[in-house]
């Protein structure tokens, strides 16, 4: 038998003498160390340590973020801004605290939110994003964020404003003006729903 002809090997991780046939061969020849089996257990944990990080959690809700950009533009029949990058959500999604109830919040509970709702004419851009713990997230939904921020005392408002002014640069005034804007439309249509 020549030299060349290795037909088993042994598992570095399993320690068990495989056939060669067993072992993820690579294109160039090569035999990896772990066998094939080993190898499949091995990327399954990486995928579930990878799908653990905050990386993949900001990397998920940006997709899902320009998903509902999508269904807003059908909704809409117009097109929405959007300029949300990763490192958009990995800024925004970086803060300790609750843009709306200011609670000191766990990775598990971070929620990307807009803060003007992209059906309200909130776009997908890093002025309009903000984190939101999961129980402000869901019992804001459409609210206008005046008008939600109001039960959560000046604080809650402060911290919206003062976020929305740092991601866009705009004075507080005009900051204010939009959200005011925005809070008056929800309301006028909110009101011709009720007499229609
Ligand atoms: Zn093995
Ligand atoms: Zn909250």
């Amino acid at each position: 038998m020549s030299k060349k002809s290795i037909e088993t090997k042994v598992c570095r991780n399993c320690e068990q003498e495989k056939e060669i046939s067993e072992f993820y061969v690579r294109s160039n020849g090569t035999v990896p160390y772990i066998c094939a089996s080993c190898e499949r257990v091995a990327v399954v944990e990486r995928e579930k340590a990878r799908k653990g990080t905050f990386r993949y959690k900001c990397t998920v809700a940006l997709k899902t973020a320009r998903v509902s950009r999508k269904r807003a533009e059908e909704e809409l029949g117009e097109p929405i801004t959007d300029t949300l990058s990763l490192y958009d959500v990995l800024f925004t999604l970086g803060a300790d605290d609750c843009v709306y109830c200011g609670r000191h919040c766990k990775q598990s509970e971070k929620t990307l939110e807009h803060i003007i709702p992209l059906l309200q004419g909130g776009t997908n851009t890093f002025d309009n994003i903000a984190m939101a713990c999961t129980s402000c997230n869901s019992s804001k939904r459409d609210k206008p964020v005046t008008e939600f921020a109001q039960n959560h005392g000046i604080r809650a408002k402060n911290r919206v404003l003062e976020r929305m002014v740092f991601g866009s640069g705009k004075e507080p005034e005009e900051v204010f003006g939009v959200l005011s804007a925005v809070s008056k439309r929800y309301e006028e249509v909110k009101g011709s729903d009720k007499t229609a």
